[in-house]
């Protein structure tokens, strides 16, 4: 019953040795009462010697405490024990020491169990794998696997590293990771994840992560992590304990030079009782943390859990973000004299080193109709623009209006896109080659999470870089709040801030580099699972799955830790409260006032393990809204994507 340092540090396995001095003192404390042990010359040999034994860990607890000068659970308790002793009432003691020896045992269990949710996590990782070499095949750790080698997945194993396929074709359950129930389909080129359950089909994969390196083993980090930091509120706690504490001796302080009466004054101690949110906190952090990881959201951290619960407004990139990011062009324009082939094949030369999904479109249309690129050098990329890059000592450029007309470029003959679609200009030397028209495919739960989010009364905020007209056409489907386009870096992370300045708790979702700094800044930066590496450090939380939906629970999950913690606050201050007073005139007795104590701490401790993933069925808790819904898109083009992160 001390602050949550011990319980972090305490063994997760369950001690049997403990229960020893608890079986010793209930028992003499039976015998007591049913007065099966004569005193001697009116002294009670057998409890007094019984609560001496049983309460040395209580008592050298109460000294630690001293010597560090903390005010803890077993100090004051220490204070109602010796007390009890003084007045003759040694049955008292004896039951006290055995309520807190007790409840001991059972916090210690609770703490643990927030503990098994880390350890089965780690449990769910193979610990061998079969790696194909020259000499055949052959099975070894799984921590001896090198990035790069093949790996082969049998029907029905669970995956032990990630990888990308580069041989056969299967269904991988990846509950696991993204919390995501129907099986995805795996073929040739696309990416597997450790910890996730092959189906009816054998892989070969290709490692690119072993152990921590994975996803899965970043979920656990993150779970570790977690339960290290200390969110803001964890100190609250810990601090609100020990004025409860001093509250509590006080109050016996005063009820004794009132009343006099020694009974009420070791009642009043022993009443008050604060470990419901000195280690509930934490264990209701943990749960949150471990329920997030469960649905695909790596949270970095206790702060950002709690920054989430407070979060109402969000704000959403929409290339990639709102959309699948993985657009198609749709439509080719090339300006008088120039082909389609040419226009295709510059645009393609000068993104072939770009991970921007425009540039993935062009160099897919590119590549299907044979299109030859050339060599290029001098590559720069200006996010939220475009690209340049130097062929035959020609500048090409590809990006947006703004980026060409800002190198004095005339882009009055391209006509603008239809709506619902997105338009990058390319140019050589100083004279505009042509437009390409791109569709991208809206996500098919963005609609439905951004009606969740308005319904939980957050405003909604789309910022993006692309054209005004195709940001309203997505705005208008979305039913945002608010809509900004055209917007450079720099300026997402203007707008991000100065929502901030209006003293609104900002969350930002976006998985591009121009995203980063709005990510960075934001109150919460939060980044999709299939987007950049930048934006994945850049944020504090992280959606493997890149499910909107995901996200959304997941800040309810915060939400539902929150309001778990407060009502352990309001709840303890309620119980102390009434118990103090209650216990001040008389109307408890130490043994009452003993069993309240415990039985509210306990009430307590085990609302805050609500949120502990329960058991060891993979099926997240939360319930979730079936993901098909219609869209009513204008835009082309087939959702690609194979939705893995
Ligand atoms: P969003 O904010 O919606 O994610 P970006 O800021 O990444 O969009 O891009 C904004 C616009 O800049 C794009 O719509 C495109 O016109 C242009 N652009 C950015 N990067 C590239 C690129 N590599 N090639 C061509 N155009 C680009
Ligand atoms: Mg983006």
């Amino acid at each position: 019953m001390t602050g949550a340092d011990e319980h972090a540090h305490q063994s997760s396995r369950f001690e049997w040795r403990e229960l020893g001095p608890i079986a010793l003192v209930g028992v003499a404390a039976l015998l007591t009462w049913l007065r099966l042990w004569p005193t001697v010359a009116g002294f009670d040999a057998l409890p007094v010697a019984a609560t001496l034994l049983g309460s040395y860990p209580i008592f050298r607890a109460a000294l630690a405490a001293v010597l560090e000068r903390r005010m803890t659970m077993e100090l004051s308790m220490t204070v109602a024990i010796v007390a009890a002793l003084a007045i003759g009432e040694a049955f008292t003691a004896l039951v006290i020491v055995f309520f807190v020896l007790g409840a001991e045992v059972l916090e210690g269990l609770t703490v643990a169990k927030g503990r098994h949710a880390i350890s089965y996590l780690v449990d769910l990782l193979p610990r061998t794998a079969i790696v194909r070499g020259l000499g055949g095949e052959r099975e070894t750790d799984a921590e001896a696997v090198a990035v790069g080698d093949i790996v082969v997945i049998k029907p029905g194993g669970r995956i032990p590293v990630d990888g990308t396929v580069v041989a056969g074709h299967s269904f991988v359950d990846q509950a696991t990771i993204t919390g995501e129930s129907m099986p995805i389909e795996k073929t040739l080129g696309t990416s597997v994840f450790a910890g996730t359950i092959n189906h009816s089909g054998a892989l070969e994969i290709r490692t690119t992560g072993i152990g921590r390196e994975t996803a899965f083993g970043k979920i656990i980090e993150a779970v570790e992590r977690a339960e290290q930091s200390r969110a803001p509120i964890q100190k609250i706690a810990d601090r609100l304990a020990g004025y409860l504490v001093y509250f509590a001796l006080a109050s016996a302080a005063f009820t004794f030079l009132i009343t006099r009466d020694i009974r009420s004054t070791i009642s009043v101690v022993i009443v008050a009782g604060a470990c419901g949110i000195a280690a509930g906190t934490p264990l209701a952090i943990l749960g949150a943390i471990g329920r997030a990881a469960r649905l695909g959201a790596i949270v970095k951290g206790g702060l950002y859990l709690e920054l989430l619960s407070r979060v109402d407004t969000v704000v959403l990139d929409k290339t990639g973000t709102v959309t699948f990011g993985t657009p198609e062009v749709v439509a080719v324009f090339p300006c008088a004299g120039v082909s389609a082939e040419e226009l295709v094949g510059t645009a393609a030369t000068a993104e072939t080193r770009s991970e921007h999904p425009v540039a993935k479109a062009i160099l897919k249309r590119a590549s299907e109709q044979s299109i030859n690129t050339e060599t290029a050098e001098a590559f720069t990329y200006t996010p939220g623009r475009g690209v340049r890059a130097v062929q035959a000592g020609e500048e090409i450029r590809v990006g947006n209006r703004a980026f060409l007309a800002q190198h004095q470029i005339e882009t009055s003959t391209c006509a603008p896109p239809p709506p619902g679609l997105s338009e990058v200009l390319v140019s050589r030397g100083c004279r505009l080659l042509g437009s390409l028209q791109i569709a991208d495919v809206l996500r098919p739960e963005a609609i439905e999470a951004i009606s969740r989010l308005r319904r939980m009364g957050l405003r909604t905020v789309l910022f993006t870089g692309d054209a005004s007209a195709i940001a309203h056409t997505v705005a208008e489907q979305l039913q945002v709040d608010q809509v900004a386009a055209e917007l450079l870096p720099e300026d997402k992370l203007a707008r991000v801030n100065a929502l901030m300045g209006d003293g609104r708790v900002v969350a930002m979702v976006g998985d591009g580099v121009n995203d980063a700094p709005a990510l960075v800044e934001a109150s919460v930066g939060v980044a999709m699972g299939s987007g950049t590496d930048v934006a994945m450090e850049s944020a504090d939380v992280v959606l493997l799955g890149s499910d909107l939906l995901r996200f959304v629970e997941t800040l309810q999950v915060a939400r539902t830790c929150h309001r778990i913690i407060m009502q352990n606050f309001t709840g303890t201050l309620l119980v102390d409260g009434v118990g103090i007073a209650l216990a001040a005139f008389g109307y408890l007795n130490p043994l009452l006032a003993a069993f309240i104590h415990v039985a509210s701490e306990l009430a307590f401790m085990l609302n805050s393990t609500r949120l502990l993933p329960r058991g060891s069925s993979l099926t997240p808790v939360v319930a979730r809204a079936s993901k098909g819904t219609a869209v009513s898109s204008p835009w082309v083009g087939p959702a690609t994507e194979s939705r893995s992160p």
